[in-house]
């Protein structure tokens, strides 16, 4: 199967009103601008090197996102150019965002990241920072961030009931927080969550942004490093 054809095929797996963020990460340029070619524009990584190497090297019109864990150090290299931050965990990484966003005159869309899975590894916000995070106002201040919503993922498990429970979870909480503090916000409406395996659950459940990879590229092959 091509890298088109995988791809054509997830579209019609999921509903127009989806945003499909095709997951790029350790694939060569060529592969992204096959894709871009046939017509997609939405491309998401998750290490700041590679995403600026690709942003140099592709057409300017697409639609960047950083979909994995963000260091604080690295934000005003992606500052300039980024459309959509996925991975924002923790109210500090959130200010540097904000400040680095200002010196670009930008307004940065960001989504934060909540903890639903049971490993200790994946990072978010639980649900009692980000609640504290929201009640102190202090996220009002920020005025170069736009929190476009939350994002999540699910345990890595055979479990799909278990997959189901915490997509619940986080859309539940996604439409409580929503209720709650942001109301008169018409920024606040994406729930980004549902990658390769599991992306159909997460659709069921009320995502709004699937982060697709694998089942579109192929799988990725890390030669010098276990770990994603
Ligand atoms: C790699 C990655 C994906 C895509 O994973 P696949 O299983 O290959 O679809 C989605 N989201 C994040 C945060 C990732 O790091």
């Amino acid at each position: 199967m091509s890298i088109t054809s995988n791809y054509r095929q997830i579209l019609k797996n999921i509903p127009n009103n989806i945003t499909l963020v095709a997951v790029s990460k350790t694939k060569p340029v060529e592969e992204i601008k096959e894709l871009y070619d046939a017509g997609h524009k939405i491309f998401g990584e998750n290490k700041v090197q590679e995403l600026i190497q690709k942003y140099n090297s592709l057409p300017k019109d697409i639609e960047w996102h950083m979909v994995g864990h963000l260091q604080r150090n690295k934000v005003k290299y992606i500052a300039p150019f980024v459309h959509m931050i996925h991975g924002v965990d923790s109210f500090k990484l959130l200010t540097e965002i904000d400040k680095q966003a200002e010196k670009n005159n930008r307004k940065q869309k960001c989504l934060l990241q909540v903890h639903i899975a049971q490993e200790e590894t994946k990072f978010g916000f639980s649900h009692d920072e980000l609640t504290e995070a929201l009640t102190s106002g202090e996220i009002n201040t920020l005025k170069h961030v736009e929190i476009c919503g939350l994002m999540g993922m699910a345990s890595f498990t055979e479990n799909t009931e278990q997959i189901r429970a915490e997509f619940r979870f986080l859309s539940n909480y996604f439409h409580t927080l929503k209720e709650k503090y942001f109301k008169n916000s018409i920024t606040f409406k994406e729930l980004s969550m549902g990658m390769s395996d599991d992306y159909a659950i997460a659709i069921e459940e009320g995502s709004t942004m699937v982060r697709i990879g694998s089942s579109i590229f192929g799988q990725r092959y890390y030669p010098n490093c276990t770990n994603e």
